[in-house]
């Protein structure tokens, strides 16, 4: 099809405001590298994130759904399709008891923030993730002992098909950074969480503990897309990056960072190929000096290891 029609009906059925072309991804994700996107699509409203995906499908047009762009790397080249951004323009939040409703697009911080105002504590985890629900969802985000899937009941989320699902507790079936919406391709539209009543300044307290601590080990000066890698059963990823002598470790404007070594930064100027290259060298050297072969955790849209 025509890239001047698809616009021009993206455009009508999104309105002007809400479409570009030729977005470069690097100003969209975290690790700030991506080439353009052919178009780029942000819904205000869940009913046109649904009419959208109806009409991508019916074309057969290529596209990825993404929120904060905090755990992606997109190819230098980039993305030949629509990438579509559930982020701050469908994040709506509804307290009801000891249950918070989140659109896809609320923010993690916006969410545990909400919780802890009204004394409702076991999101304190999440308050420093950077990410969207939709994203936290789709990875099982974690830390600290906790993880999106001890809290997550049900989720609303439409599949390949344009069917609207609502999974509820284990039909989301959460594993270490994993779920069903990436395994069925499923879009999360919105999330409910169940709390506990607690007490407000511990909530805060435990909040700013785990977020100190992430400032203190994290080299959050510098953009990344967080831990590279999942943590492998029995150790820790950036230790044993560290044991191998990679701390530091440069390639192009990319870097392990020096900080800890689970991340790798941009130094200002990076490439996404020089943060691939920089993974398949950190999981070449630690597999052959180890025997551990390092899983990633960012999402490498367009390609494989
Ligand atoms: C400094 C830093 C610290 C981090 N710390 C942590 C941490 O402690 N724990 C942790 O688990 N992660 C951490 N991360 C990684 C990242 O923040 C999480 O994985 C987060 O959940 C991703 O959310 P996002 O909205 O940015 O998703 P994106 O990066 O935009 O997308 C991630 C995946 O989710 C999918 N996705 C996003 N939205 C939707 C949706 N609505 N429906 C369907 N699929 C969707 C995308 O297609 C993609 O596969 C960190 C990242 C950074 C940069």
């Amino acid at each position: 099809m025509h890239e001047n029609a698809v616009f021009r009906d993206l455009v009508s059925i999104l309105g002007e405001a809400h479409v570009a072309r030729n977005v470069p991804m690097k100003a969209y994700t975290s690790i700030r590298t991506g080439g353009p996107a052919r178009f780029f699509a942000e819904p205000d409203t869940i009913e046109k994130v649904l009419e959208l995906l109806q009409y991508l499908r019916d074309k057969s047009i290529t596209h990825y759904i993404m929120g904060n762009g905090t755990n992606l790397l997109f190819p230098d080249s980039g993305y030949d399709g629509v990438v579509i951004r559930i982020g701050n323009k469908i994040s709506r939040i509804t307290l009801e008891g000891n249950q918070i409703t989140a659109q896809a697009g609320a923010s993690l911080a916006a969410v545990s923030a909400r919780a802890m105002e009204a004394s409702l504590e076991g999101l304190e985890f999440a308050s420093g993730i950077p990410g969207t629900i939709g994203g936290a969802v789709t990875m099982n985000a974690g830390a600290y002992g906790g993880e999106m899937s001890q809290v997550v009941k049900e989720t609303l989320c439409v599949d390949e098909q344009g069917k609207l699902l609502r999974l509820k507790d284990q039909e989301h079936g959460f594993g270490y950074r994993k779920s069903r919406i990436q395994t069925d391709a499923l879009v999360v539209l919105e999330t409910t969480m169940v709390l506990r009543p607690g007490e407000q300044m511990e909530i805060r307290n435990r909040m700013a503990d785990f977020n100190s601590r992430r400032r203190e080990k994290q080299p959050l000066n510098l953009p990344s897309a967080g831990s590279v890698f999942k943590r492998p059963e029995g150790f820790y990823a950036g230790q044993l990056i560290q044991e191998c002598g990679l701390k530091g470790h440069t390639i192009g404007g990319a870097q392990v960072s020096d900080k800890h070594c689970g991340f790798i930064v941009n130094l200002g100027n990076a490439t996404s190929q020089d943060v691939l290259d920089l993974i398949k060298l950190v999981r070449k050297t630690v597999y052959e000096k180890t025997g551990v072969l390092l899983e990633p955790e960012v999402r490498i849209i367009g390609g494989d290891l």
